[in-house]
């Protein structure tokens, strides 16, 4: 049976960190995991949710920055109601 000097439970955000510093200091290290590699942050919590966040915002922002662009494009207000080009940028 192999031994290691030490075992970390979860590759989570703290886990691989911890494993890089012991490994760095000389000692063998065994890292277990029972889900998803990563943990939380990078498959369920702040980058996932980041990206919600983002998307839902892109989306909700886009209509008014096309009516601002095709105005500006056209200068008339009433060409602009019927522009129906894409804004430049998005
Ligand atoms: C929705 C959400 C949004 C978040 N947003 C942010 C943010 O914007 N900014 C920020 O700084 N932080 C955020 N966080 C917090 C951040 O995700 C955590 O602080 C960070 O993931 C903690 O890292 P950790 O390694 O301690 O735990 P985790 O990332 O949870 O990793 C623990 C790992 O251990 C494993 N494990 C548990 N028990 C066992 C076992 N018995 N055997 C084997 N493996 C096991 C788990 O499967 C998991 O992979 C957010 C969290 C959530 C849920």
């Amino acid at each position: 049976m192999r031994r290691f000097d030490a075992i970390i439970i979860g590759a989570g955000q703290a886990g691989p960190s911890l494993a890089g510093k012991l490994t760095a200091a000389g000692l063998s290290v065994a890292c277990m995991e029972r889900k998803l590699f990563g943990g939380s942050r990078v498959n369920t919590g702040c980058i996932p949710t980041k990206t919600l966040v983002g998307s839902a915002n892109v989306v909700y922002l886009a209509p008014a920055i096309a009516a601002k662009s095709c105005a500006s494009r056209h200068r008339s207000p009433r060409r602009a109601e019927g522009c129906a080009s894409p804004p430049s940028g998005l």
